[in-house]
C-alpha cells in the first residue's frame, strides 16, 4: 500500500496532536497522523501518580479519541524515511504484512525519547526487582508510589536525568513531595535522602535555585552537585555517581540504598539516525535549527518537541511556542517566527506548594504571566498545575486552540 500526504506527522503526543489540530485549524488538508501507541497520555500527571496524589487512567484518552476530526491517523511506527526521495516507510502490523510507504510535501518528526537501558549498567535489573523507579518510565509510576509510601527509614537516592530528559527538573516534584510525606509522617529524621543532579547548583538556574534552597534544607537533602548516576548494583544495593564534567571527576558511591529513583538516559528512536537525520550524537535527536525548527539538511522536513534538537530543556510548556513557529512556516513558506528556547519546569516543594521555573534557552527568566511572581511557591499555582492544566491540554492545547 502507498499514499501521498501534503503534510505527514510522525508521533501522535503533544507535539504532533496539537500540530495537526492547528493546522487543520489554518484550513489545511490531508495530513497523517502516524503512531503505533494506541493511547495518549497527559504525562505531566505520572509525576503526581508517582506521589500517590492522581489516578493515571484518568488522563489517559484513547488515541482515536485525541486526533483532530478531518487527520488521518495511521497505527504504525516509522520505520525508514527517504528524504530525497520524500517518503516514509512504516511497519508492518503483521508479519504477513509488507508495511505502507507514505510520501509526502511537508514530514514534521516528533517521536518524543526513548530510554536508553544500557546506558546504566544495572538499573533495568534494580526496576525489574522493585527498588529503583521513576514517573519517567510509566510503567512505573504507580509502584513508585507504593514503594515511597511504604520507605520508613534508611538511604534513597533521587536523579535528575542529564539532557536530553523529557521535563528531567520535574522530578524534584517526586522528590519534593515525598519528603513533605515523609515529614508529615513523623519518619524524614530517619531517612537519609540524597539528590543527584547533573546541574551545577541544583537546576543550575537562578533564580530557581535559590527558591529551592531552603527546601534542601528544610528536609535535610544531600546534593550531589554536576553528577550522574553511572551504575546501579542489584546485589550490593549501591548506586555510583560520577562527575558529569571535567572539573568534577570523582566516583562516589552510595550503599544500603532502599530505593533508588533513578531514570534512564534517554535518546530519540533509531530510526532517526537510520534515516541520516540525526545529530550524529549519543541521542540521535533530529538535528533541526532550534530557531526555525526546520531540519539542517532536508528541507521539506521539521523537528520539535522533545526528540529535536532545540537547544533548550524540554517540556510541554516548551510545545506551545514550537507549535506555532512549525505552523507558521508550513503556512506562509517563509522564515518562521523565532523561538527562543522558551520553556517550564513546574516545581512542587511539597504536596500543597508548586513554583515555576520559566526561562529561555540562555537560562534567563521568562516569565508567561506578568504582576505575579510565579517562581514563589503558592497553593494556587499547585492548584492550577494540578487541577485546571489537565483541562486546558485536552480541551484547548490538542486542539489547536492554545
Ligand atoms: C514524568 C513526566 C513529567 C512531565 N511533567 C511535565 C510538566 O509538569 N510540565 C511540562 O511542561 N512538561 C512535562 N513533561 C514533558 C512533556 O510531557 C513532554 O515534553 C511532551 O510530552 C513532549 O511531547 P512530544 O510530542 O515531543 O513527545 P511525546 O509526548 O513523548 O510523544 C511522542 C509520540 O511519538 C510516538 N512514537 C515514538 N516512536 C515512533 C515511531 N517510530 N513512529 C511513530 N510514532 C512514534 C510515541 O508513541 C508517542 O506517542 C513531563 C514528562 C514526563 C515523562
Amino acid at each position: 500500500m502507498s499514499a501521498a500526504f501534503d503534510t505527514v506527522i510522525i508521533g501522535a503526543g503533544n507535539a504532533g496532536v496539537s500540530l495537526a489540530a492547528r493546522l487543520r485549524n489554518d484550513g489545511r488538508h490531508n495530513i497523517a497522523l502516524v503512531d503505533p501507541n494506541p493511547v495518549h497520555r497527559y504525562r505531566p500527571m505520572l509525576n503526581y501518580a508517582a506521589a500517590g496524589t492522581a489516578r493515571m487512567d484518568r488522563y489517559e484518552r484513547s488515541m482515536a479519541q485525541v486526533v483532530p476530526d478531518g487527520v488521518q491517523l495511521l497505527p504504525h511506527a516509522a520505520t525508514k524515511i527517504d528524504p530525497a526521495g520524500r517518503t516514509v516507510t512504516l511497519g508492518s502490523r503483521t508479519a504477513a504484512d509488507s508495511g505502507p510507504t507514505l510520501s509526502y510535501d511537508n514530514l514534521v518528526l516528533c517521536p518524543g525519547l526513548t530510554p536508553r537501558w544500557d546506558a546504566i549498567p544495572g538499573l533495568d535489573e534494580a526496576y525489574v526487582n522493585g527498588w529503583a523507579m521513576s514517573a519517567h518510565v510509566p510503567e512505573y509510576a504507580g509502584r513508585a508510589c507504593a514503594a515511597l509510601v511504604r520507605v520508613r527509614e534508611g538511604t534513597v537516592v533521587f536523579a535528575v536525568p542529564p539532557e536530553p530528559a523529557s521535563c528531567g527538573g520535574t522530578v524534584l516534584k517526586a522528590l519534593f513531595q515525598a519528603c513533605d510525606h515523609w515529614q508529615r509522617e513523623g519518619v524524614l529524621d530517619r531517612i537519609d535522602v540524597h539528590l543527584a543532579t547533573p546541574f551545577s547548583g541544583i537546576l543550575g538556574l537562578e533564580p530557581t535555585d535559590a527558591r529551592l534552597r531552603p527546601y534542601i534544607t528544610r528536609y535535610g537533602i544531600t546534593v550531589h552537585e554536576q553528577t550522574h548516576v553511572s551504575a546501579v548494583d542489584h546485589h550490593a544495593r549501591t548506586v555510583r555517581l560520577d562527575g558529569s564534567d571535567t572539573a568534577q571527576l570523582s566516583t562516589r558511591e552510595i550503599s544500603n540504598v532502599n530505593l533508588a529513583y533513578v531514570t534512564p538516559l534517554s535518546r530519540a528512536p533509531q530510526f532517526v539516525a537510520e534515516s541520516g537525520l540525526g545529530d550524529g550524537g549519543d541521542a540521535g535527536l533530529i538535528e533541526v535549527d532550534p530557531v526555525t525548527l526546520r531540519h539542517t539538511r532536508a528541507e521539506s522536513v521539521w523537528g520539535l518537541g522533545d526528540a529535536a534538537t532545540v537547544d533548550t530543556r524540554p517540556s510541554g510548556g516548551a510545545l506551545r511556542p514550537q507549535v506555532a513557529v512549525v505552523a507558521d512556516d508550513l503556512r506562509t513558506g517563509g522564515p518562521a517566527t523565532p523561538y527562543d528556547g522558551y520553556t517550564i519546569i513546574p516545581i512542587a516543594v511539597s504536596r500543597d506548594r508548586l513554583m515555576l521555573a520559566e526561562h529561555d534557552r540562555d537560562g534567563r527568566p521568562a516569565p508567561s504571566v506578568r504582576g505575579i511572581d510565579l517562581t514563589r511557591p503558592r497553593r494556587i499555582t499547585h492548584l492550577f498545575d494540578r487541577y485546571v492544566q489537565p483541562v486546558i491540554y485536552f480541551r484547548k492545547l490538542l486542539r489547536g486552540r492554545v
